[in-house]
């Protein structure tokens, strides 16, 4: 099943439009959505999640229309949010199984058989005794992935899971996902590169409620490739440096900036190296955001 969206677009009362025209065509298989914060991630999130409405354009999850059909798109969403607010001093076993009944898994065995198959699959089973109040933070992105797992998605977004998560949870985080992914549409919004870079089969860059870029990392990274220039200089040159050249991104290493710059010719002084991730965004970012404010 493929999401197609077309022409999507939100402006928000205080007169920010969030959404400006966005098209994607989304295919199963990890979708990494990356934006700086205030992007219009989570509101495009939040729309296909049908907890937000869009002013105008459309959404399509196979044949089921995601604007309209708000109650089918429900049975068959997974939705992970950035936060969960208040976490219940239930165990983690409890707290499925009522999400369970809750989403319509009525049969007793049934929903035993399930909720102890996902607390399996999410590494969870030794704590399921546990209150999900103390889990840690890892721990309670595990238990969101299991909620969301509930009654067999075909769409699975998650909004910014790796924020607050320490390497090696993030690791666990990752490899779940992607067993997940291998399935169903998983739509993975980040403002981390490395979480796209890590996971992701295709991708887009969106900055201000425009797709700035969509395609694969490998093409994303072939859009650069030869053109980032690499220099350490002192933090006094940061400001000649920025106006002589398009600084793309600076970094301090050691104490010193070390800037990239994009460029199609060699510069005086600069180094090429093998362009990243993190250098296509910056790359698009700093692009839109001179278009904007020059
Ligand atoms: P992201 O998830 O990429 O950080 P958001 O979708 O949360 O981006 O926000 C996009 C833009 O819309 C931002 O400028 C933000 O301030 C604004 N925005 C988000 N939610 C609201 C709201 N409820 N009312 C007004 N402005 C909002």
């Amino acid at each position: 099943m493929q999401l197609t969206i077309t022409n999507l677009s939100k402006s928000y009362s205080n007169g920010v439009k969030a959404l400006d025209n966005v098209s994607l065509a989304i295919p199963p298989g990890m979708f990494g959505l990356l934006g700086p914060n205030g992007a219009g991630k989570s509101t495009l999130m939040r729309i296909l999640a049908t907890l937000q409405e869009a002013d105008s354009g459309s959404a399509m999850l196979g044949t089921i229309d995601v604007l309209k059909q708000r109650e089918d798109v429900r049975k068959v969403l997974g939705y992970l949010p950035q936060e969960f607010g208040v976490y219940p001093r239930v165990s983690a076993y409890q707290m499925l199984d009522h999400i369970a009944l809750l989403k319509g898994v009525i049969d007793d065995g049934e929903r035993k058989a399930l909720v102890d198959a996902l607390l399996q699959k999410v590494n969870l089973w030794e704590h399921r005794k546990r209150r999900i109040a103390g889990f840690s933070g890892g721990m309670k992105q595990r238990f969101g992935i299991a909620q969301s797992l509930i009654g067999d998605p075909k769409l699975v977004i998650v909004d910014e899971p790796t924020a607050g998560l320490d390497p090696g949870e993030r690791n666990r985080f990752y490899n779940l996902l992607t067993e997940i992914g291998e399935h169903v549409v998983v739509i993975l919004s980040t403002h981390i590169v490395q979480d796209v870079q890590e996971l992701c089969s295709n991708m887009a860059i969106i900055n201000k409620g425009r797709v700035l870029f969509a395609g694969s990392p490998h093409d994303a990274l072939a859009e650069v490739k030869g053109r980032i220039w690499e220099r350490r200089i002192e933090k006094g040159e940061l400001d000649a440096c920025r106006s002589a050249h398009r600084v793309i991104s600076d970094k301090l290493i050691a104490g010193r900036p070390v800037v990239h710059v994009l460029s199609d010719s060699p510069l005086e002084a600069f180094v090429p190296v093998p362009p990243t991730l993190e250098d296509v965004f910056f790359s698009h970012i700093s692009g839109s955001d001179r278009v904007t404010n020059p």
